[in-house]
């Protein structure tokens, strides 16, 4: 690892005025990613900005028929929250499968969201429900906030505050785990929601997307017998040790399929 500094800010202003004032510091959630990335020399921040302080990102709570989950609240926080587990029991299941015990209590939905690691899960449903993406200066919708591996809409400096989960009517999630690591060799998010179905998947690709042509026929019937026929070409998905892109893309069409069996 290199030198760098380290501050502990009191507010979320103090921490957005330190990361303005360097171009090269980095907000730091609980470190399950970025501190690998330092100990392997693949980063080199002049200064860690620890989020762990701040009051205001932390917490979940519920206003009418949306789900409010601050940017530091841990996975195990989620998995474990009577107000997650009523109002969005596929979030709280979603949650309690990430990675390892140790993960879960030190790793956020904020850093795990702004990592957007092509195989994280939290990103499926944050797409799959049409959540909004709060930070220190705007608000962003799902569909524009992932942007490609390891990519996102925030600006230099710009911090996620927090994630605003409208309830669908009904949601599930279903993945293929690593079993190693539980990242998600596949995993898809489906939701029926007022606007319609929506369906995210992550995993399979170089970062979350939505699966359309599954969304339109599950619009016309929420079965799993609506998707009899559709597929997804294999053509970007990734290709890697875990699975092919051929596999990854018959992956969708199972999951698609059990997770609206999940919806109940
Ligand atoms: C062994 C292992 C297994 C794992 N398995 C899974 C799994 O099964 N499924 C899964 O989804 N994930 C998995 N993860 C990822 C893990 O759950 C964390 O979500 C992820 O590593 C991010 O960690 P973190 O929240 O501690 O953020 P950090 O590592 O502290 O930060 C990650 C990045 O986000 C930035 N950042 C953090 N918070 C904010 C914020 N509020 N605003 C702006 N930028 C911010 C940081 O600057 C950094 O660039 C695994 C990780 C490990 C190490």
């Amino acid at each position: 690892m290199y030198a760098f500094d380290f501050t502990r800010p009191a507010s979320v202003a103090d921490a957005v005025a330190a990361l303005k004032g360097d171009a090269d510091a980095k907000p730091l959630a609980g470190g399950m990613t970025l501190i690998p990335t330092l100990k392997q020399r693949l980063a080199q921040p002049t200064a860690l900005i620890d989020l762990g302080a701040l009051p205001d990102l932390k917490g979940i709570r519920r206003e009418g028929d949306t789900l409010i989950i601050g940017a530091m609240t841990r996975h195990a926080d989620v998995a474990a929250s009577d107000v997650v587990k009523a109002a969005l029991p596929a979030l709280a299941a979603l949650a309690d499968g990430i990675g390892d015990a140790q993960v879960r209590h030190r790793g956020t939905l904020g850093g795990s969201i702004v990592n957007h690691d092509p195989a994280a899960d939290y990103p499926s449903a944050v797409l799959g429900l049409g959540a909004t993406v709060v930070t220190d200066r705007r608000q962003i919708a799902a569909d524009d906030f992932f942007t490609g591996l390891f990519a996102t809409a925030l600006d230099e400096g710009e911090i996620v505050t927090e994630v605003r989960f409208p309830l669908p009517k009904r949601a599930a999630y279903v993945k293929f785990p690593n079993p190693a690591s539980r990242y998600a060799v596949v995993g898809v998010f489906v939701a029926e929601t007022a606007g319609g179905v929506r369906v995210a998947v992550t995993g399979a690709g170089p970062g979350v997307f939505r699966a359309t042509n599954f969304e339109a026929a599950l619009n016309g019937s929420l079965t799993a017998a609506a998707l009899n026929g559709v597929t997804w070409p294999a053509d970007d998905l990734n290709s890697d040790i875990h699975a092919s892109a051929e596999y990854r893309a018959h992956l969708i069409g199972v999951l698609a399929k059990r997770a609206v069996a999940a919806l109940g």
